[in-house]
């Protein structure tokens, strides 16, 4: 890897300095430099710090730049790359949901690649959580237990990962994107060098390469992007709570629990001093088997009323879609969707509701769908189980008047 100046071609015209992000270009005498020619007086000089970015071999009207890089080859090792892991983030030695949901779409993803689903339990005296792990998918659990590990802290969490990672070398490694996932997998992956595909929407395997298809909102929601992370391994992805679905605790399944010994001392540069948890968000929209949403088709913040007695009437939660939300009808804790919640509750009734991306993206896995919309074109009706094409201020006073009966 280097950067060479043809000294028989550069006129030291100056263009590449300007074009160094790192201003580590230097137009020098070539006296001072012994590189001397016919015709030119001045040689471009590269300094200490270069990255080889490349961006002054585009800028030299004489191709007199050349930048080698050490060819990435597809790594013959990635062949020994195997399985899929899933990180059981767990709270108070208490497995998250999340990684519940992650074990069962790694089942299915295993099937596909005929691979053994790991679940990568770390904590300290979280053994007892390794049975629900295995009765939930995972055929293997790796368990490592240490005080240092009680809570998630970013440097002991990403030596102990980064460890096993080189020991086992799996294939795929899925996170949920919580606050800590999202922390966790990004220092994970940029200490082993591979691709992280965040908050993806959808994972699958690609039937030919046997790559992983990770699908995720790009350009501020506008498209859905496939992404592949080709020549590393492994290949990371988080995903939010609530878009797949757990599979069904079956405590008949067994599994292996390998308890690993990190070697050599835990240690972390912080500690945590007191966790004091968030009393704020009241609203609780995740676990609500029920969820009325209203949107810009309410006209004003006072029809919200509506959406609440409706919610009232049939014990559920209130949601929002951003439009609303974002015209101070109601508080940004209602909001479904990609900048708001992901919800998956067993019946989602969309009122008013276009049914966007950006909204869809946070509610399509719900049960069932029921959509209220005057515009029988509007997206929303793609994803719904059950579409009701009317005024949203005839229908839902006639639904509370038949729910009420
Ligand atoms: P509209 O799209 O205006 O739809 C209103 C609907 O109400 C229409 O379909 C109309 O036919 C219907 N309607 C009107 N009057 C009546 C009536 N009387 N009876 C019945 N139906 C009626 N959006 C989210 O929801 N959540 C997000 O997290 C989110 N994140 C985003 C992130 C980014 C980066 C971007 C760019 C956008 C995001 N959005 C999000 C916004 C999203 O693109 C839409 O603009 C938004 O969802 C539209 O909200 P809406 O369906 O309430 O409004
Ligand atoms: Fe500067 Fe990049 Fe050229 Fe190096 S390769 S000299 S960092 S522009
Ligand atoms: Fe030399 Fe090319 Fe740089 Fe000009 S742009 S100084 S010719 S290397």
């Amino acid at each position: 890897m280097g950067i060479i100046i043809d000294q028989n071609k550069c006129s030291g015209c100056g263009l590449c300095v300007k074009s160094c992000p790192f201003d580590v270009i230097q137009i020098k005498s070539r006296k001072d430099e012994n590189k001397l020619h016919p015709r030119y007086k001045n040689i471009a000089v590269i300094l200490e710090g270069c990255t080889l970015c490349g961006a002054c071999v585009e800028a030299c009207p004489v191709d007199a730049i050349t930048v080698t890089r050490e060819k990435k080859e597809p790594a013959a090792t990635i062949k020994d790359y195997k399985g899929i892991w899933v990180f059981a983030e767990q709270q108070d030695s208490v497995v998250q949901e999340v990684a519940l949901e992650l074990l069962g779409k790694a089942r299915d993803l295993a099937g596909k690649l005929s691979a053994e689903v790991t679940a990568v339990l770390l904590g300290d005296k979280v053994a007892k959580e390794a049975d629900r792990l295995i009765h939930h998918g995972a055929d293997r659990v790796i368990l490592v237990e240490d005080p240092v590990l009680k809570d998630f802290l970013d440097e002991p969490y990403a030596d102990v990962l980064c460890h096993l990672v080189g020991e086992y070398k799996p294939e795929i490694i899925l996170m949920g994107a919580t606050t800590i996932g999202r922390a966790f997998a990004s220092r994970v992956a940029a200490r082993i060098h591979t691709g992280l595909t965040a908050d993806c929407t959808d994972l699958d395997i690609d039937p030919q390469s046997k790559i992983l298809l990770q699908t995720r909102p790009a350009f501020g929601g506008n498209i859905m992007a496939t992404i592949h992370t080709e020549h590393h391994r492994p290949q990371m992805s988080t995903v939010r709570h609530k878009v797949f679905k757990p599979l069904e605790e079956d405590k008949s399944r067994k599994g292996d629990v390998v308890k690993v010994a990190y070697p050599g001392k835990i240690v972390s540069r912080s500690r945590i001093i007191d966790i004091i948890k968030d009393k704020t968000q009241q609203v609780n929209l995740t676990d609500a088997d029920i969820i009325v949403s209203g949107g810009r088709g309410l006209g004003k913040p006072e029809n919200f009323e509506l959406i609440r007695e409706f919610a009232e009437v049939l014990g559920a939660a209130v949601g929002a879609s951003r439009a609303a939300v974002d015209a101070n009808w109601i508080s940004y804790s209602h909001q479904v969707g990609q900048t708001g919640r992901t919800v998956a509750p067993k019946i989602y009734f969309a009122i008013g509701i276009s049914g966007a991306i950006q909204h869809q993206v946070g509610m399509r896995s719900s049960d069932v769908i029921i959509a209220v919309n005057k515009d029988p074109h509007a997206p929303i009706f793609d994803i719904a189980n059950y579409g009701i094409v009317g005024d949203l201020f005839q229908v839902v006073p006639e639904l509370i008047k038949q729910l009420k009966k």
